[in-house]
């Protein structure tokens, strides 16, 4: 078991990539806490973990808010005892081009996912720093190099990359790594909304012959999370079966 007796915290793990990462490091040892603003979504999961004979909690949390962000990596390490591995996965799509962009859609996008990557990343490395041993991966995307109607998401996705190397920087002195990974096309609830005539174009661009799923990215964060991972730090690993390949 590659995370045997870790603890990690997956936020907004209710679905999608977050429950497939939250499953697959509870299937290598580690306990699970889940903060996610879907408290029923959170508890779905935590539930399924549980009943798998893993270990697993939920907290209903926007990591947007920094007292809430701190509230629950704070309530990871009362449940679990400590804070090994921290995934920033939770994250939103408000899409409109620039020019029709209302104030309320750049700074909502801004606020889950660059603030919350932040606030959750502080949070966990004050625990982390104790113990001189973390782990710490986020979401990015290739949507961070540009993508029509995304200039919010865009920017939060390259931004984080500025931000990962940062706190790489910054923390490889308390035995802590920060890296970022950047997904192609996943199938999640955050794509379904896509006309299917968008996605099957979006498919045959993928030199791999298929779209991405929740397990790809997982295993991905699994192998960055890993305690034989530590000369790995402040980089951004895209995984896109080979899409930006193409010009990106
Ligand atoms: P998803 O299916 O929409 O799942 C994201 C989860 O995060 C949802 O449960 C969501 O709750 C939750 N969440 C959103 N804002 C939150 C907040 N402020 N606090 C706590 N939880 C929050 O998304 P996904 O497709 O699995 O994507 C996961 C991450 O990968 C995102 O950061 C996304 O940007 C990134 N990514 C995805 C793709 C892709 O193709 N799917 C590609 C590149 C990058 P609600 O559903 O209630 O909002």
């Amino acid at each position: 078991m590659i995370l045997k007796d870790q603890v990690a915290v997956v936020t907004g793990a209710g679905q999608g990539i977050g429950a497939a990462t939250a499953k697959l490091f509870a299937q290598e040892g580690a306990a699970v806490f889940i903060p996610d603003w879907d408290e029923a979504a959170a508890q779905k999961t935590a539930q399924q973990i549980v009943k798998a004979g893993g270990k697993a909690k939920a907290m209903k949390c926007d990591v947007s808010k920094q007292a809430e962000a701190e509230a629950a990596m704070a309530a990871a390490v009362k449940e679990f005892g400590k804070l090994d591995i921290l995934i920033n996965n939770a994250g939103i799509t408000r899409d409109v081009s620039a020019l029709k962009m209302e104030a309320h859609q750049w700074e909502q996008v801004i606020a889950v996912n660059l603030s919350g990557v932040f606030y959750c990343a502080r949070a966990a490395a004050a625990h982390m720093r104790e113990r001189q041993y973390g782990r710490i991966a986020s979401a990015s995307s290739i949507g961070a190099f540009g993508n029509f109607g995304q200039a919010n998401y865009s920017a939060t996705k390259a931004g984080l990359i500025g931000l990962t190397r940062t706190l790489a920087i910054e923390w490889a002195r308390y035995g802590i790594t920060v890296n970022a990974v950047a997904p192609g096309f996943i199938e999640t609830s955050m794509t379904a909304a896509m006309p299917e005539e968008a996605k099957e174009a979006v498919r045959k661009t993928i030199p791999v012959g298929r779209a991405g799923q929740p397990i790809d990215i997982a295993r991905t964060y699994l192998f960055l999370s890993s305690p034989n991972a530590g000369f790995i730090t402040g980089r951004t690993f895209v995984i896109d079966g080979g899409s930006a390949l193409h010009g990106g």
